[in-house]
């Protein structure tokens, strides 16, 4: 039987667990990618607020043999006619996965480009997270602002995150006297999901930070941020995660996006809405679920097996790991019909999020689903939620 031909638009996490997870008897892989290098996107937050190297890898040496790799940036993808046109020329396909992830785009707020190239921000790049490294490091006391300037953020958790590392890292430069620390959400509460929330707010406000809720981020004008709500606060420097939305690529039929640009997929199989050829997985979609590197994986792992002719569908499990500074962390644990679980801080938590570095470029190739599985199996939602919630 003739190979099958799956073309996976994007060698990011999701595209890259997919190829390696199909049966290459079966399946002619292609990836293509905009850029022949994957940066570990989690360590821009210490990249930005500790000064440290972002882990980046070439493509190739991500893939196993046998999978093509083309460095040639999409411009369109024509699911009725089954063909994806690239700067470099048009592939055909049995099956398309699209995994392009999602960008960033300042321009929905009236100010954010310039705050963005003076200041940085840790979502974006190397350079931008570097950028928020330099200006902290050169902060001498006022008012430090960070928050999201929309609801969608890849990793829910960061926002949080960034406050509470920029809290240690002032408290540790006895600035903390001189220094006022705002965060603001677009959300009614600090963290979206209120059993998360029970647990990080009291952490936050016990350091002294002032949380600004229902902040919709309306825009920026010389030193003040000003929301749709009418709200307005003063800063010195000002750390803002700026609005996402999917990559700019032109699809047939255009109804497949939603006004943000994300891919409307079914949040169970990962079909593009009307197409049974066609998946997306991870940050492309508009799937129900946080955009974090975890989901993309699931995600590839569900496709891998229904390509591969198994019955398989995705829960919507959520696993994300949560520094709380100071050597501590939590996880926001939730699935579809499961809320996410309190999920007590502890050293043991911080630990397992910085071994997600140590194998984060083997877990990409599969070398690790044995524990991957089994720890899964170990958190799961239900169980957590027996143990933990009141
Ligand atoms: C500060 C921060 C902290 C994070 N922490 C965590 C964490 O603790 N745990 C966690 O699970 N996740 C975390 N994440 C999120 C995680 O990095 C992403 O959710 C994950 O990388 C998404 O995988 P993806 O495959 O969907 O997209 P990506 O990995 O972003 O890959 C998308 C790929 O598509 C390519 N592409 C885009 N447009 C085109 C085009 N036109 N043509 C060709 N190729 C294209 C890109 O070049 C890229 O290689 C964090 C992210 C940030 C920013």
């Amino acid at each position: 039987m003739e190979k099958k031909r799956v073309v996976i638009v994007g060698g990011g996490a999701g595209g890259i667990i997919l190829a390696n997870s199909l049966n290459q008897k079966d399946f002619d892989v292609t990836i293509l990618d905009k850029s022949d290098t994957q940066v570990f996107q989690p360590a821009f937050l210490y990249a930005a607020f500790m000064g440290k190297e972002v882990p980046t890898k070439k493509i190739p040496k991500l893939i196993k043999k046998g999978i093509k790799f083309k460095l040639d940036p999409v411009k369109k993808v024509d699911l009725t006619n089954k063909k994806v046109f690239t700067e470099g020329g048009e592939y055909a396909y049995d099956y398309i996965v699209v995994a392009t992830g999602t960008m960033s785009d300042a321009s929905t707020v009236s100010g954010l480009k310039e705050i963005d190239d003076k200041y940085g921000d840790y979502h974006t790049s190397i350079e931008n997270a570097q950028r928020v490294w330099k200006n902290l490091n050169s902060f001498k006391g006022g008012t430090i602002v960070l928050g999201q300037a929309s609801p969608i953020c890849k990793c829910p958790p960061s926002p949080i995150e960034g406050v509470l590392l920029t809290e240690m890292l002032i408290n540790r430069r006895k600035l903390k006297d001189r220094t006022k620390l705002v965060f603001f959400t677009p959300y009614p509460r600090a963290y979206s999901a209120e059993p998360i929330n029970n647990v990080v707010e009291p952490i936050m406000k016990e350091r002294g930070i002032q949380i600004m809720t229902f902040f919709d981020l309306d825009h920026i004008d010389a030193n003040t941020l000003y929301s749709l709500e009418g709200d307005q606060i003063k800063f010195d420097l000002p750390i803002i995660i700026p609005p996402f939305k999917g990559a700019k690529i032109d699809y047939e039929p255009k109804t497949v996006l939603d006004d943000d640009r994300f891919i409307k997929t079914d949040k169970f199989n990962m079909r593009i809405q009307g197409f049974d050829d066609a998946f997306a997985i991870g940050d492309a979609t508009n799937i129900p679920t946080s955009k974090a590197g975890v989901g993309a994986h699931l995600e590839a792992k569900i496709v891998a097996n229904i390509l591969q002719g198994k019955e398989d569908k995705f829960d919507g499990r959520t696993n994300c790991p949560f520094d709380l500074g100071y050597g501590k962390g939590t996880f926001v644990i939730g699935s579809y019909d499961q809320p996410v679980v309190p999920y007590p801080p502890s050293r043991l938590n911080h630990f397992e999020k910085m071994m997600m570095e140590k194998i984060y470029w083997s877990s990409l190739k599969g070398t690790f689903d044995f524990i991957f599985n089994l720890y899964f199996r170990h958190t799961d939602p239900i169980k957590l939620n027996k143990k933990f919630s009141k």
